[in-house]
Order: structure tokens, then C-alpha cells, then sequence
């Protein structure tokens, strides 16, 4: 199946309608890093480092993050990587931290929540991260951001720590480009400042449609009675790209729907211009789009939108049979 898609490893995802798509793809560990050569992956558009935190029994030190992530970084040979800073508590439970004992961890203290109320250990790894790219682009993202305040907070930690860098005279990254996870519906309805000061916001597609169904992403039960291709979730996706769009603010999509070919389709038809995904899924989601007019899949909803459709999906499914994609 893999072969399949190799001739396509160096072709850009650019579709019928003249639209080009860029595909990311996520990564968590060193290991990961040889696809993005091999999938043709234009970067790392999530790298999730709560890994290296869950793997051992105490708090890793900052000299061992930043190897890491300097490693990453070599790895990735001048590619864009995206690194999300801790986003522990509900689903991620470090065996060193004391058990919070939530009624609902999905929704209580994790994440970007927990990085600003412990301070110390998203110090350190800022640190780590800053001192992995002296001399070079350094890009960090934020988890779990549901205000304006808390992602104003979060990069006033990155700067201060990039002012007592300075003063130790270290070297210091070429650039710094500070990004917001938008996984709450909340963050949507930010005020116009929030998407002037923040340099890219990337959708968590897997946290934010569980808040915006309500439906528990761990519950098989519950998570299956809510499409992705719901209408009104995509109307919301696209409400987001637009506001994002209006502020010339670079968007992103990297949640696990971003790599299922029909989900992928129906984003890009919202306007989303770049999705990241895991590397496996790159070939298929590429192969799809470079067949599909995406304007054509936008009409398809708005009118499954005007008929009061609940869901798209026969639709999409219908054109793309049509064609023979
Ligand atoms: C998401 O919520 O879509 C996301 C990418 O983050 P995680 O799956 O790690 O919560
Ligand atoms: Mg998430």
C-alpha cells in the first residue's frame, strides 16, 4: 500500500481547482523524525513532548530536553518544527505527579492550565527549548489555550526567559514564532487582539470537537454519535479559518481527522490551508486532493447547509465516487 504512494513523495498537494494544501505531519519522539524525509512532509506541525515526561520516573532535566530537541531539530535539517509545549493531566497522567483525583480530567487541570500554575517545570523546558534552537528558528505552541489571557501569560514566560538567556549571553534563537492550540470553542470567540498577537494558531481537532459536541473523545459511545463532517462543526471550522484569515493569521489543522482522506477534503473546503497529520496518512490524503476541485466540495456543503443536512458525508462520499477518486 505504501508504494502506491511513493511517486507522489515529492509532488505538492495542490488540487484540481489550483489550490495548494500543506501537509505536516506530527511526530513525539525521535524516531519519528526519518519520515519526514520519506513521507515528503513539509515540516512538523505538531511535535508533542509530553513523551519524553511519561517515559521515566521523574521530571526529565532541562539538559536532557534540550539535547533532544536539539537532535529534533538537526533531524529535521532547516524544516519548520512545531514543538507543543506539556500537555499533561487528563488522558496524560505522569506516574511522578501527584493524582489530582478529577471527576473530569478531559476538562480539568492539564495542559497550558498546568504550565502556568507550576511554573518551574515550564521554565525549564522553554529553556531547553530556547537553548535547542540558539542560532536557528525556534516555533512553540501552547495547548489547551481557552483565553486570550492564558496564551498572553504563556509567551510573557517565553520572553522573560528569553531576556535571562540573553543576559547570561547565550545565543539566542534566530526568530521565535509563538502559536496558540485552538481546542476549546472558546478560544474562537477571542478577542481581535488575540489573533493580532498570536503568529499562528492551530486547530486540536480531536480536543475541540469533543468540546464542541460535548461528547467524550475516550468514549466510543458518545464519540461516534458526532461526525467531523457534521455540518455545523465545519461551519465552526470555517468560521475559525475565516476570523484567522481576516487577521492574516496563519492557520492550521492537526488533529487526527487531518489524516483521514474525506475529513482532510472537507477542511480544505473550509479553507483550511494546511493540515498535519501522522506520517502514514500523508500519501493517501495527498492522492485524494490532488484529484479533488475544492470548490466544488465547498458547494456540496453549503448545500447540505441550506437543506438542513445534518452531515455532509454522503455527499462528499457520492462526488468522490462520482469521479472515481
Ligand atoms: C488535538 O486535540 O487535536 C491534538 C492535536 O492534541 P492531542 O490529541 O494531543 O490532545
Ligand atoms: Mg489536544
Amino acid at each position: 500500500a505504501v508504494e502506491r504512494y511513493v511517486g507522489l513523495v515529492d509532488l505538492p498537494a495542490d488540487t484540481t481547482c489550483g489550490k495548494r494544501i500543506n501537509l505536516h505531519m506530527n511526530a513525539g519522539l525521535m524516531a519519528d523524525l526519518p519520515s519526514l524525509a520519506s513521507s515528503g512532509a513539509e515540516g512538523v506541525g505538531l511535535f508533542r513532548t509530553e513523551l519524553q515526561f511519561l517515559i521515566r520516573n521523574k521530571v526529565p532535566r532541562r539538559g536532557e530536553l534540550a539535547s533532544l530537541y536539539g537532535r529534533v531539530m538537526d533531524a529535521a535539517r532547516g524544516k519548520r518544527v512545531a514543538f507543543r509545549t506539556l500537555d499533561i493531566g487528563s488522558d496524560k497522567v505522569l506516574p511522578y505527579m501527584k493524582p489530582q483525583d478529577e471527576p473530569n480530567p478531559a476538562m480539568g487541570w492539564r495542559a497550558i492550565r498546568v504550565g502556568l500554575d507550576k511554573r518551574g517545570v515550564m521554565r525549564m523546558q522553554l529553556q531547553a527549548l530556547i537553548r535547542a534552537c540558539a542560532g536557528r528558528p525556534l516555533t512553540i505552541m501552547f495547548p489547551f489555550v481557552a483565553q486570550f489571557e492564558e496564551f498572553r501569560a504563556a509567551k510573557a514566560m517565553l520572553e522573560a526567559e528569553l531576556v535571562s538567556e540573553k543576559r547570561l549571553g547565550r545565543v539566542l534563537p534566530t526568530e521565535v514564532e509563538v502559536g496558540a492550540m485552538l481546542e476549546t470553542p472558546s478560544l474562537a470567540f477571542a478577542p481581535d487582539q488575540f489573533f493580532e498577537e498570536t503568529d499562528f494558531i492551530s486547530i486540536g481537532g480531536n480536543d475541540l470537537k469533543q468540546f464542541f459536541f460535548a461528547a467524550d473523545r475516550e468514549n466510543e459511545r458518545v464519540r461516534r454519535r458526532y461526525d467531523t463532517l457534521n455540518v455545523s462543526f465545519l461551519t465552526f471550522i470555517r468560521q475559525i479559518v475565516d476570523r484567522c484569515n481576516a487577521h492574516g493569521t496563519p492557520v492550521s489543522f492537526c488533529g487526527e481527522d487531518a489524516g483521514r482522506p474525506v475529513e482532510a477534503v472537507a477542511l480544505a473546503a473550509m479553507g483550511v490551508r494546511t493540515l498535519s497529520m501522522r506520517p502514514a496518512s500523508i500519501g493517501p490524503v495527498k492522492s485524494v486532493l490532488r484529484k479533488v476541485d475544492l470548490d466544488r466540495v465547498t458547494a456540496l456543503v453549503d448545500e447540505a447547509a441550506a437543506r438542513g443536512d445534518q452531515s455532509v458525508r454522503s455527499a462528499i462520499v457520492a462526488y468522490l465516487a462520482e469521479n472515481g477518486i
